[in-house]
């Protein structure tokens, strides 16, 4: 194994995705000081190009240090408190993780469960509400990246605050890929990764937190468990004029050249645009779709991800086998089933950069080979 120049791989698994040259070229920048006002000013305008692919005008919008997980553990961290009951929606890993983390929060977690591959209906989040009335947050993961699963969210606001309650979604493998939209949609917190449908390296998690949210932090009577992602701290870094006379507060050192490299990303979402760039990962995922099928491979979730396409594999394949070959004969690397769909599922990944026609005439062609 070459351990000094990494090979260049076609990342269509469930993340990382392929990093364009410009990204990976803003990431060997000079590192400046994390309170040099040049980096300052970089580190603003990532916050506000983070603004509009989450679509929302939130002010508490900013990169959190690590990858999604610890977006997911920034939420629970801040927005729980010890006994508090809370609904999470598990039809999957990541719904599942969800549950342990607000559990270690100290939380009573109502699990409002789906098969693997099926997603929530409006009337069902509506019955969770009522059978647990003191939910104080109700969380749903977006892109179910361990099943292939698209869950809807619109609509559920409106239930959710009905109750009292926030709504919290996971987006890590829809934002920039999947129609998003924080502020129409009611969300109130929201975190996401760079790896995904961004096209960064991993190792930075977007959130963004709404006015409910703030207020809900701000009413805390025990300080979150967590003192490297406690917001409440964070944001006397992270928003201008919010640290002591008005300044920056040092919290933690700021992994400078990854915000180089989550800027020059969200330029290039922004350039695209996102309208465009949503439809091209719905025009990926389509043209994957009717190639898999004629091949006689079928779709586990009935509301597919375009980001992500969890297939069976089909009987007489070797599973470990063809993603070998995929690697060593073609670079291509595509994943491996989750959880209880491990040795049933391939997961096929069009995320960012990767969901291009070639990407998926190479893949299909790759698969038709090696299935042979
Ligand atoms: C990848 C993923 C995560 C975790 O992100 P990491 O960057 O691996 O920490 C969380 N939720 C979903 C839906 C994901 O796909």
């Amino acid at each position: 194994m070459n351990t000094t120049h990494p090979a260049e791989r076609i990342l269509l698994g469930p993340g990382p995705s392929p990093v364009p040259a410009r990204v990976l070229r803003a990431l060997g920048a000079p590192t400046l000081g994390h309170l040099d006002p040049q980096y300052l000013a970089i580190m603003d305008e990532t916050c506000e190009r983070l603004r509009q692919v989450f679509r929302t005008r939130n002010p508490l919008t900013f990169p959190v240090s690590g990858t999604g997980m610890a977006g997911m553990e920034c939420l629970a961290v801040n927005l729980i408190e010890p006994g508090d009951e809370v609904i999470v929606g598990v039809n999957g890993v990541f719904g599942g993780r969800m549950k342990d983390v607000m559990e270690r929060c100290g939380a009573t977690v109502h699990a409002l469960e789906a098969p693997w591959g099926e997603v929530f209906s409006l009337d069902q989040v509506a019955a969770a509400l009522k059978a647990h009335p003191k939910s104080r947050i109700v969380a749903l993961v977006q892109a179910e990246t361990s099943t292939g699963a698209l869950q809807s969210l619109e609509g559920m606001a409106d239930l959710v605050h009905g109750a009292g309650a926030l709504f919290l979604v996971d987006a890590v493998t829809s934002l920039g890929g999947h129609e998003l939209r924080v502020d129409d949609w009611g969300i109130d917190a929201i975190y996401s990764g760079t790896q995904k449908c961004l096209s960064c390296p991993p190792g930075l998690s977007p959130v963004s937190f709404g006015e409910r949210a703030l207020a809900r932090m701000d009413a805390r009577k025990s300080k979150p468990q967590s003192w490297y992602l406690d917001v409440s701290m964070l944001r006397k870094y992270y928003l201008a004029g919010a640290g002591a006379g008005g300044g920056r507060v040092y919290h933690h050192t700021a992994p400078i050249n990854m915000t180089y490299a989550l800027n020059e990303a969200l330029a290039i979402v922004l350039e695209e645009g996102l309208d465009a760039r949503i439809a091209r990962h719905a025009a990926a995922h389509q043209r994957l779709r009717a190639g898999l099928e004629a091949m006689g491979l079928s779709y586990i979730p009935k509301h597919s991800l375009h980001t992500l396409n969890c297939i069976g594999i089909p009987a007489g394949a070797d599973d470990l086998k063809v993603r070998r070959r995929l690697l060593d004969e073609y670079g291509i690397e595509i994943g491996a089933g989750l959880g209880v769909m491990a040795g049933k599922a391939w997961r096929i990944g069009l995320m960012g950069h990767g969901a291009t026609t070639r990407n998926v005439d190479l893949v299909l062609t790759a698969l038709r080979e090696v299935l042979k």
